[in-house]
């Protein structure tokens, strides 16, 4: 099975022109990725590109990238067989996000992703604690943006995956992934808290495939710990990708782990779509 958990449905109007214009660069002459952000085009995008299911998200940062609701996301791409929806909650924008998951809970949503970077905010800050509370209860994951931002307005600070470690202590059994796996300069911490933390996953979207290794020398150790993402539309070839890592000299069982095994387990995933 394989499985991308980081593919940002966001259509080009909903961008603010440096993020439409980054997507727009992986794409020159591969065509328009916005034309397959319709239902059923990405359901067979997906199966073209040999992806059994994605994590689709919205993103909710008027100040950075642009503003995708939850409800566009659930209207538009609720039918698609391929597609699990993650919800996002600003907590500047909503002020009780734990009231406010639940319902998108009702909705359909299957997890969360926060975007600190973008949105300003500690990932362990007191306040979002009821936040996780419920995510716990729920069964929720939670992906949260680590590492390095491109896009004028993000806050590097606010995206050092050790914040999360306070996180993974507090709240034993819920499920966190470390989005970009602290990309950058914070690789190494990264590494050490997936290993550390059961429930703390990395999740590699954003980053070469074939500097994986060299970025984390003990991929193959913490293999059942990361998770592959592609960040779909900033780079125009999932398969691509999936490719790249099973040329990676790891065994095929971390290979199979990385690529959907981990995911589907995070994710309550048993069959295909
Ligand atoms: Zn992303």
């Amino acid at each position: 099975m394989i499985i991308d958990f980081h593919v940002h449905l966001a259509a080009r109007e909903h961008l603010e022109p440096i993020a439409a214009e980054f997507c727009d660069s992986f794409w020159d002459g591969r065509g328009d990725w916005d034309a397959l952000l319709r239902p059923q085009a990405f359901d067979a995008y997906l199966e073209r590109e040999g992806v059994d299911y994605a994590v689709g998200l919205p993103e909710i940062s008027p100040r950075v990238t642009g503003v995708t609701t939850n409800e566009y996301v659930r209207e538009r791409f609720g039918g698609c067989r391929r597609l699990i929806l993650f919800a996002n909650l600003n907590p500047w924008v909503t002020p009780r996000p734990d009231q406010e998951v639940r319902r998108l809970a009702d909705q359909g949503f299957r997890g969360l992703k926060l975007y600190p970077t973008y949105q300003h905010f500690y990932p362990n800050a007191r306040e979002l604690y009821p936040l996780y509370a419920a995510c716990q209860e729920l069964g929720w994951p939670v992906m949260v943006h680590t590492g390095s931002s491109v896009f004028r307005g993000a806050k590097l600070k606010f995206g050092d995956p050790l914040f999360l470690d306070e996180v993974a202590v507090d709240f034993p059994d819920l499920t966190l992934l470390m989005v970009h796996g602290g990309r950058g300069f914070w690789y190494d911490r990264a590494a050490f808290l997936a290993g550390l933390h059961p429930n703390l996953y990395l999740e590699v979207s954003g980053l070469p495939p074939k500097k994986l290794l060299e970025y984390f020398p003990d991929l193959e150790r913490i293999h059942r710990k990361v998770v592959f993402g592609s960040d779909w539309p900033g780079n125009p070839g999932i398969r691509a990708n999936v490719e790249a890592i099973r040329r990676l000299p790891l065994s095929e069982p971390a290979k199979r782990a990385i690529l959907g095994e981990n995911a589907a387990r995070i994710l309550g995933l048993e069959a295909g779509p």
